[in-house]
């Protein structure tokens, strides 16, 4: 449920609303907008007559919210959520570049890699110190020495970082180090770390799961912003289908979609979504001119020798070069880089 406040409403009529909806046993989420402030209500199990909210002062509509998540929706929030990471604004004009090896293997490597992003055009830095691997006999990441390489490497460049939280018992550790929590696809609907990331208050970057429906991804999603974290980017990586000439198949729809629903921004990870190198600026472009707010790239200065996920890495010159290309496609759009 929505309560819409009258633009005269005063902030004890805002409080009269919500100290109402407390008393029902109901949560409050008082949303200041550019002409009026709105009251989202969550929590309840029931149904709720809107009377409880309609006679009280101040209060201009209560709207009854279609969907089952609420605060995530832009019926609750109608104007676009930009989140900062480090800084970094993602969900504004301005595109969102995040670039950087699939996973950090060293000192030498992961400060290599962050430099040439940088110095082509990155505004964050990526690379897993804690891996989700399908094969237990892959390489499982460098743990927290893993995240001080980040840590040290954001000090060269001055790049926020986003890396991976794998599960609750190491999400404070990674959060010591990290400007952005990454949930990974196969942790969309881990919610014990959705709950974690929510508490914990820093940007959370939510990867769909690879077989995620829409609203799937949004509830996922709500968790966070449920704690009490607005800070969430949606990013869109690819799902399963059949096609065997592709990785995963990266699902550009979803991005006009998310738009319609949700204020949150939301990114595309086309290295994961096809898992060859040759098909990576394709996507980019692709995402940007749909609607994206960024993308999120893997680029190793020497992919065959990468631990992980070498076919789909960018060279330094390749990034280069798909910076170059998406400026005039940014532009056609209205976004700058
Ligand atoms: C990653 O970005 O490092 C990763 C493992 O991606 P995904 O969770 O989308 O597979
Ligand atoms: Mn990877």
């Amino acid at each position: 449920m929505l309560i819409v406040m009258d633009r005269s409403a005063t902030p004890a009529d805002v409080g009269r609303v919500v100290d109402a909806a407390e008393r029902m046993g109901l949560k409050a989420h008082p949303i200041p907008g550019e002409q009026r402030t709105a009251v989202g209500i969550t929590g309840n199990r029931g149904t709720v007559e809107p009377t409880a909210f309609e006679n009280l002062p101040g209060v201009l509509e209560v709207i009854k919210v279609s969907h089952p998540y609420k605060l995530v929706s832009r019926e609750f929030h109608p104007d676009d959520t930009v989140v900062s990471i480090g800084g970094v604004p993602v969900g504004g004009k301005r595109l969102a570049i995040i670039a950087g090896p699939c996973a950090v293997e060293s000192l030498e490597q992961t400060v290599t890699i962050a430099r040439e992003v940088k110095a082509r055009g990155a505004h964050l830095l990526r690379g897993g110190a804690y891996k989700p691997r399908t094969s237990p006999y892959s390489f499982q990441g460098l743990g927290e020495e893993g995240l001080k390489i980040l840590a040290a490497a954001r000090e060269e460049t001055g790049l926020p970082v986003v890396t991976e939280a794998l599960d609750t018992s190491s999400i404070d550790v990674v959060a010591k180090y990290a400007d952005c929590l990454q949930i990974g696809a196969r942790n969309m609907q881990n919610f014990e770390l959705l709950k974690a990331a929510g508490r914990i208050g820093k940007p959370v970057l939510l990867k769909r799961g690879m077989s995620a429906t829409l609203e799937e991804f949004l509830l996922a999603a709500e968790y966070v912003l449920a704690e009490g974290n607005p800070n969430v980017v949606l990013c869109e990586r690819g799902v399963r289908t059949f096609s065997d000439f592709t990785r995963n198949t990266l699902d550009l729809s979803v991005i006009p979609a998310v738009e319609r629903l949700s204020h949150l921004p939301i990114l595309v990870d086309p290295s994961h979504g096809t898992g060859r190198r040759h098909k990576v600026a394709p996507m980019s472009f692709a995402s940007i001119a749909a609607g994206a707010d960024g993308v999120a790239i893997e680029v190793h200065h020497q992919p065959e020798l990468a631990l992980s996920d070498g076919p789909q890495a960018l060279t330094p010159a390749l990034f280069s070069d798909l910076m170059a290309r998406l400026q005039p496609i940014a532009a056609a759009v209205g976004r700058t880089l």
